[in-house]
């Protein structure tokens, strides 16, 4: 009998705990497909069952990986100059510009620097806008990866910033991946980097900073507006891998200062995916 209600009692406090849990309000929880929005909740971080160092055996560990393996257009992939650059699906960033000054939460992802614009409630559509094609997206938030995922004739750059875009409803549906270089002169700072508070917060630190600006068509300024690039369709490149992503990687690098870029690597660490087969991406098509 004892044993019946410790048992009773065992249940309560674990539903308890499970309604107090309540990630449907947490800011990030309206990012659930994006990876690295779901590895800190409310100031904690969670448990990750994937890693870098494996990154390649990402389809062993759970069956939801799976696509980690069968997919066709995983992402990051190697880009060749010798492909040329696009002249389609190219994108229009008008919608940044009318929102010079956007308001997020800037944090580190357990991999590096890391900033979630704030939003109304689920509606994402009141963010600043990429048009592509036929699609309005809107940027939810960025985060950096050190070295850059993608390479460029074979060679990675220092690192690779995501800017995630979303559909109104919070769905992935593009990115653009701005790869960072260090400029040996001094002065020449990147200004959107400047932006960031001083304290990049530590890798293993999940403190949170609220209400820093950023001024996101600073970033699309720095890369000559994606006046040139590559896009590919391609995928997440965490687990769980999902697919139907176009990706824009412009051919300009953000330009950082060695300083700049040096403050940045103090608070990262190793974040990128083994490069994957470039299969059926139609890169620039
Ligand atoms: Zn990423």
């Amino acid at each position: 009998m004892e044993f019946a209600i410790f048992k009773i009692l065992f249940f309560l406090i674990n539903a308890a705990s499970v309604l107090a849990c309540d990630f449907h309000t947490s800011k990030y929880v309206s990012h659930p497909h994006l990876g690295p929005r779901q590895l800190v909740r409310r100031g904690k971080r969670e448990t990750l069952d994937w890693d870098y160092i494996n990154s390649a055996d990402w389809h062993t560990i759970r069956p939801e990986y799976a696509t980690c393996n069968t997919g066709t257009h995983q992402s990051p992939i190697n880009l060749q100059t010798s492909q040329g650059l696009s002249l389609n699906h190219k994108p229009d960033f008008s919608g940044y510009a009318t929102q010079p000054q956007v308001s997020g939460t800037f944090f580190n992802w357990n991999f590096g620097p890391a900033y979630s614009l704030k939003h109304e409630g689920e509606d994402f559509s009141t963010l600043p806008a990429m048009k592509f094609d036929d699609e309005t997206v809107f940027l939810a938030g960025w985060h950096i990866h050190f070295p850059s995922e993608h390479l460029i004739d074979g060679v990675r750059s220092r690192a690779e910033m995501h800017l995630v875009h979303v559909d109104a409803a919070g769905k992935p549906k593009s990115v653009v991946g701005v790869r960072i270089e260090s400029v040996p002169n001094p002065d020449a700072r990147s200004a959107f980097l400047d932006q960031l508070p001083e304290n990049l917060i530590h890798f293993n630190d999940t403190s949170e900073v609220e209400g820093v600006t950023i001024n996101p068509m600073s970033i699309i300024d720095e890369v000559d507006g994606l006046k040139a690039f590559w896009t590919y369709q391609g995928s997440l490149t965490t687990p769980p891998c999902s697919e139907g992503l176009r990706w824009f990687i412009p051919k300009q690098p953000l330009m950082a200062s060695e300083a700049q870029v040096v403050k940045l690597l103090g608070s990262a660490r190793f974040s990128h995916r083994v490069e994957q087969t470039a299969w059926l991406h139609q890169v620039n098509v």
